[in-house]
């Protein structure tokens, strides 16, 4: 029995279960507080810890902290703090961590999709690490920013592994990746290469499948004139949610030989490769947790055994990501450890789609009623920003840092 009011269902038996985070601080706000419900809480602490661990495992990246997984100002000081450089995808963005003290040749402009007015915006107050994936944009970055801008070229990734791909919609194929490289170096561009491996990657063999192609790609770019002098990791470093993932170590090792394989130039005191990685969920997803409160527990009819568990938060206020029950948060109530029984969760506004589990087999407890606290734990990350301002007239979700 899996002690979150949840069934533990596998869906790769091969992984293990998760080390759970300790939230201790986390535990203590939720313990004492009268604050309106739904709302995530942040451990600050929680998330330098992880930006340690993570410059521990991969000790030859930068990281630039994946904006977007969650832009609280008081995360983006500590990270700054700590030396960590950013990732962003729009002037908002931009703006947010120049506020938080960050240098503009720390920030890296990640967005494939940037209106041409905003390029502008980003490389007038210093930025000037721009992505693309096609010519069309390589033109945008090359009318604004000339020789002065280093552009980094993201490779298509299929994304297989993931329970969040990022897949499709981003990145050229690895023939177009060479094209693009050797057109930024006769436009006198510094230049690299980016890839996501997918968001939530669980296969810790993905980076080194992209790194192999990158690596022969550059080769065949060099060949051509090009001189690429960074590589890009990505994101896809897991939270821990109700399947189990690999802990960082291991991801760490992963990485760490699949650079010394495909990028030697890459490791130790004499490198001559840049390493970038973007991590967004690792970084603050186990850091937050949202407290929400059940509005109404019910049954389609008196003989039917799974129950409506109607919570005050939904798809629409903050929990995007259970969109196809992709991501299956742990769930904790105050009756875990009694009985349970099959249930379907949803949100509270009047839209069918705000539905967030009903085919995962999640079990809550038989106990549970109307004005409990329902804590979807680990929500740290793609929650805040995810939440519509007032749909159904609903508060859009507010966020405590700690
Ligand atoms: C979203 C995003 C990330 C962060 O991904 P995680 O899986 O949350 O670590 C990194 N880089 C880019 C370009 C992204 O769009």
């Amino acid at each position: 029995m899996f002690p979150y009011g949840v069934q533990l269902v596998t869906t790769n038996r091969s992984l293990p279960t998760p080390a759970l985070p300790d939230t201790a601080k986390v535990d203590a706000f939720l313990a004492q507080t009268d604050a309106p419900t739904p709302f995530v809480v942040v451990d600050v602490d929680k998330v330098a810890e992880r930006y340690e661990s993570l410059t521990e495992a991969i000790p030859s990246a930068r990281v630039y902290y994946a904006v977007k997984a969650n832009p609280g100002a008081p995360i983006l000081a500590r990270l700054n703090d700590l030396g960590s450089a950013f990732d962003v995808a729009s002037p908002a963005e931009v703006d947010m961590c120049l506020a938080a003290g960050a240098a503009p040749e720390h920030i890296s402009y990640g967005n494939t999709i940037k209106k041409s007015r905003d390029i502008a915006y980003a490389f007038a107050v210093g930025v000037r690490r721009f992505t693309i994936d096609c010519v069309e944009e390589l033109e945008k970055v090359a009318k604004v920013a000339g020789s002065d801008a280093s552009v980094c070229v993201r490779l298509r990734h299929e994304c297989g592994g993931a329970d969040w791909p990022l897949s499709r919609k981003f990145g050229c194929d690895p023939y177009e990746v060479e094209n693009l490289l050797v057109l930024a170096g006769e436009l006198g561009m510094e230049c690299g290469v980016s890839f996501h491996v997918g968001s939530q990657q669980r296969d810790l063999q993905a980076w080194s499948e992209s790194l192999e192609v990158v690596a022969l790609l550059m080769d065949r770019a060099r060949r051509r004139g090009a001189r690429p002098s960074f590589i890009n990791l990505g994101g896809g470093f897991p939270g821990t949610y109700r399947e189990g993932a690999p802990g960082i170590a291991e991801y760490g090792h992963a990485v760490r030989t699949a650079l010394a394989t495909w990028f030697p130039d890459s490791v130790g005191p004499d490198a001559t490769m840049e390493v970038m990685v973007e991590p967004g969920r690792y970084m603050v997803a186990d850091a937050g947790v949202l407290r929400s409160e059940v509005v109404l527990v019910s049954r389609r009819s008196p003989v039917d055994s799974e129950r409506w568990v109607y919570l005050d938060c939904g798809k629409f206020h903050g929990l995007a990501e259970t969109m196809d029950e992709a991501i299956r948060y742990r769930l904790r109530t105050p009756h875990d450890g009694t009985p349970t029984g099959p249930v379907a969760i949803a949100g509270p506004t009047c839209d069918s789609a705000d539905v967030l589990y009903e085919k995962s087999a999640y079990e809550l407890p038989l106990a549970l009623a109307e004005g409990d606290m329902v804590d979807i734990l680990s929500a740290g990350a793609y929650t805040t920003t995810y939440s519509s301002v007032g749909f159904n007239g609903f508060p859009a979700l507010a966020e405590h840092f700690i």
